[in-house]
């Protein structure tokens, strides 16, 4: 573990307080970031009246506070918050406290006389702020003429319902109350203790005290909800719930079955019972994901529900997924929570490491640890920017910690965390984590205590090797070279250095301690080495036996979390070997140094799109799903003369393996199988232009908006984005006016992304104006835009839309978290010219506000690469296109 870096923000601390102790009058000027800790919270009893009709909510809370020493200022998070009265109390005096905004995100309170050491009790009254599209803090939802009200209080927004010490270390109980109208639902973290009702049509629930929370995991849900009780599942026999919004909860029918099953393993594995005294999952209509809240899982409805007639393939598994991570959670970040933000991957990575662990052994069948290897992959590729961040990024602003909720965090802590899994082994590995969840249960914990839990179960010192994966950014790319191949104990030379795309400005310079995991054949017979590799280069023998070495493979398994360059044949060995010696991760892995050896320009893309071309009858669709994504990529750079070349070598590769296949699911088919084909026949039909398939599913596409019956839900996805890429004004007419009235909200979604699929310029500026007009919701613009920038066709045309209506095209997003979203609409341009305006266009705006300066440094050298990109393979590929 590295030290922790000087931290300027301690200084500004120290120095507002000296100040506070000088003049007593003066109001202290608000910390930086993080509260002094010199007042500590020990538990809070909070009362909220929520009325999801109003669009405000009044507060009252009531904080037990240890002073170390006597003070007569105190800072508080706050944000919104407008106080209506405040005082405190201490040995039963009451001293009136003045309240102060500090800033954006601080409350002060200023008091009448100084408070001593020891402790004391702090009341404020107050109101804030429910959003109807934003989902920060305390926000609400309208459906089916029905106002539901739900929180998201993760990762700085709790201090938006309650003034409070709004970071993860201050985990005390909280006591809630809510005032409600009679006719709701009101739920929270613990149970309803009592419900009495009130004048005025309203009603108090009163809810048990909770176990140790954070303030980031409190959740409050009101409204007009159906519930669907779930009996008791787990060791402790936990009651667990489902909520629907009114008239749905016949849709929960898949999560009903999936959630107990789920629950039972997670305990098994961590062997601790489910933490908490109930488990309640509600879905809440126009939330953009999930949140982890102890007993109170928040969902976006589509997360959650469906009809059970119209369950896709592909809601099944992201519904078991998600209740998965939710869940894993409950142990992982609940009950032991990170003591900063800088180890947020303690939550995030670990929670998306199990989950395919989990569901797998639910629905082995899914094959979820395969999918987990395609995130690693897309993880790796966000990896190899300069700008990328480290899984253990310093927090030293607001907009790190906004940061820290990226593909980094989640999908290379989970690969990371598997590759040193596989390395210790799986049972070592879990009782690490057994022991480390229970020395921190109901408490605060660091990565150094989890690298200490793994050291001690492991009995050696794994936290060196992990910690260089953890503080430093970037993937490992370590060559494999055989040397005097022909004699019986050939070298093999191992080098390492940091991966980076062709064009990149990064020092490839890093060092790893590489877990590598190696099997190689000779004569006939398999060898397995495992090595830890420490320097930057290493030497090694292999054993082999006449004729010689047969072939060799560096990541075993496909486990570790770093990417191979092949060196001699040792690449065209593996791709010609018999599918049957290598198990799917491994054949991914090799894919992976495929595309990773394109990008970097060690390999010519004219060259690899026929290998790529080839790997598309793998028996893996994850395989398949890979090398048609380079197919798909390699369009970006065709030159427009040579377009009919490369949408007949698209045409030419994949009509014989679609043969006759349609958008119609034959008899008997696999899911995997279904999936494939459905991914490949838009591919055809996207990039080569087929026009039987075009024509069927415009057919397709209109009889389904006239009836959801007429085509297999699992094909509507892909039917209506082919329809909407060709739509005439006819169809694009009727595309829109459902998107904005359809219903069903997985419906709605699924035809807002349609939209974003159109090729033709004067309908997708009216995709562009309906969203900025907020015809839709404002969760679902973001899959709008991301879909219109995505394609080579329509992305100028989407970023100059935002250019001249930005105000109203940030007034159609949920809220300012988003923001930052906005500068990624320019990550595939790949003109030099772009890096500059996107620059100078977002100098000055909010996204700086929001995870912005990093992502628009990201933005930047990502247009710079491809563009180095394009001016390495341009060349290449279009000689290869020529030939087709
Ligand atoms: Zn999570």
């Amino acid at each position: 573990m590295k030290a922790n870096r000087w931290n300027p923000l301690t200084i500004c601390l120290i120095f507002v307080a000296a100040l506070a102790a000088r003049a007593a009058s003066e109001s202290p000027a608000p910390p930086k970031l993080r509260l002094s800790g010199e007042v500590r919270p020990v538990g809070y009893t909070a009362e909220l009246t929520v009325v999801p009709e109003r669009d405000t909510f009044n507060g009252a809370v009531t904080i037990d506070l240890q002073f170390a020493r006597r003070a007569s200022f105190l800072w508080l998070h706050g944000h919104g918050l407008t106080v209506t009265n405040a005082y405190l109390q201490q040995d039963g005096r009451q001293i009136s406290a003045t309240a102060l905004a500090g800033g954006e995100e601080f409350l002060g309170f200023k008091f009448e006389h100084s408070v001593a050491s020891g402790k004391a009790r702090l009341r404020i009254s107050y109101s804030g702020a429910m959003s109807d599209k934003d989902f920060s803090g305390l926000f609400r939802r309208q459906q089916g003429g029905q106002w539901y009200a739900a929180t998201q209080m993760e990762a700085t927004w709790a201090r938006r319902v309650f003034p409070c010490f709004d970071e993860p270390a201050f985990k005390v109980p909280w006591r809630l109350t809510l005032h409600v109208k009679q006719e709701h639902t009101a739920l929270a973290n613990t149970t309803a203790v009592s419900e009495t009702n009130e004048p005025a049509g309203m009603k108090c629930v009163r809810f048990a005290v909770t176990r140790p929370l954070p303030s980031y995991l409190l959740a409050v849900v009101v409204g007009p909800f159906e519930r669907l009780d779930l009996g008791t599942a787990g060791r402790k026999n936990t009651p667990v719930r489902i909520f629907a919004p009114r008239g749905r909860a016949a849709e929960a029918a898949f999560a009903s079955g999936a959630i107990p099953d789920l629950l039972r393993r997670l305990e098994d594995y961590y062997g601790i019972p489910y933490p908490y005294e109930k488990l309640d999952q509600v879905a809440v209509p126009q939330f953009p994901g999930a949140m982890e809240n102890a007993g109170l899982i928040i969902y976006d409805e589509t997360i959650l529900l469906s009809p059970p007639a119209r369950e896709t393939i592909e809601f099944k598994r992201g519904c078991a997924d998600v209740c998965t991570h939710e869940m894993a959670h409950q142990w992982f970040g609940d009950l032991v929570t990170m003591a900063w933000w800088d180890d947020i991957w303690l939550n995030e990575a670990f929670a998306t490491w199990i989950t395919p662990k989990i569901v797998d052994a639910w629905k082995p069948e899914w094959r979820a640890n395969l999918d987990q290897s395609l995130a690693t992959i897309g993880a790796a590729n966000a990896d190899s920017l300069v700008n990328a961040r480290r899984i253990r990024q310093p927090i030293q602003t607001q907009v790190d910690i906004d940061n820290a909720f990226d593909g980094i965090t989640y999908s290379k802590g989970a690969a990371v965390l598997g590759m040193f899994e596989s390395w210790i082994g799986k049972e070592t590995f879990r009782k690490g984590i057994q022991a480390y969840l229970k020395r921190h249960a109901w408490e605060n914990a660091t990565t150094t205590d989890f690298l200490k839990s793994l050291n001690q179960a492991a009995r050696q010192d794994i936290a060196s090797a992990f910690s260089t994966f953890l503080d430093q950014p970037g993937i490992p790319l370590v060559s494999a070279e055989v040397q005097d191949a022909a004699g019986a104990s050939p070298g093999l030379l191992l080098s390492q250095r940091r991966y980076l795309p062709v064009g990149s400005s990064g020092d490839p310079q890093g060092s790893w301690r590489v877990p590598l995991r190696l099997r190689y054949q000779s004569g006939g017979r398999e060898k397995q080495i495992g090595r830890l590799m420490v320097d930057r280069q290493e030497n090694m023998l292999l054993k082999t036996e006449p004729p010689g070495l047969e072939w060799l493979l560096l990541n075993r398994d496909g486990a570790g979390y770093y990417v191979v360059a092949y060196r001699g044949d040792l690449l065209r060995k593996l791709l010609q070997l018999d599918a049957q010696c290598l198990s799917p991760a491994e054949r991914i892995s090799i894919v992976h140094s495929l595309t990773a050896s394109v990008r970097s320009g060690d390999i010519l893309l004219g060259e690899a799109l026929p290998l790529h071309a080839k790997l598309l009858r793998d028996s893996e669709r994850r395989v398949v799903t890979l090398a048609a994504g380079a197919l798909e990529r390699a369009r970006e750079i065709v030159p427009e003369e040579l377009m009919p070349n490369y949408r007949h070598f698209v045409r030419a590769t994949l009509d014989p393996l679609l043969k006759d296949a349609s958008w119609q699911t034959p008899p008997g088919e696999t899911e995997d199988a279904r999936l494939q084909r459905l991914s490949l026949l838009a591919l055809s039909a996207r990039k080569g232009e087929d026009s039987r398939l075009i024509e069927e599913a415009k057919r397709f596409a209109l009889a389904w908006l006239a009836d959801r019956q007429a085509l297999a839900p699992d094909a509507a996805d892909a039917v209506l984005e082919v329809a909407a890429q060709y739509a005439d004004g006819a169809l694009f007419d009727k595309l829109l006016s459902e998107a904005k009235s359809a219903q069903d909200p997985s419906d709605r979604q699924r035809l807002i992304r349609a939209l974003g699929a159109c090729n033709d310029l004067a309908l997708a500026q009216r995709a562009l104006e309906a969203l900025a007009a907020r015809e839709f919701p404002a969760v679902d613009s973001i899959a709008l835009l991301q879909a219109l920038s995505s394609r080579i066709e329509t992305r100028s045309q989407t970023y100059d839309y935002l250019k001249r209506h930005y105000d109203a095209v940030v007034a159609a997003l949920p809220g300012e978290l988003f923001f930052w979203y906005l500068p990624m609409l320019a990550w595939r341009f790949d003109e030099p010219e772009w890096r500059e305006d996107v620059n100078a266009f977002f100098k000055g705006k909010p996204v700086e506000l929001t995870g912005g300066p990093r992502i628009l440094a990201q933005v930047s050298e990502s247009i710079a690469l491809n563009h180095a990109f394009k001016q390495a393979q341009q060349r290449s590929l279009a000689e290869f296109l020529k030939t087709q």
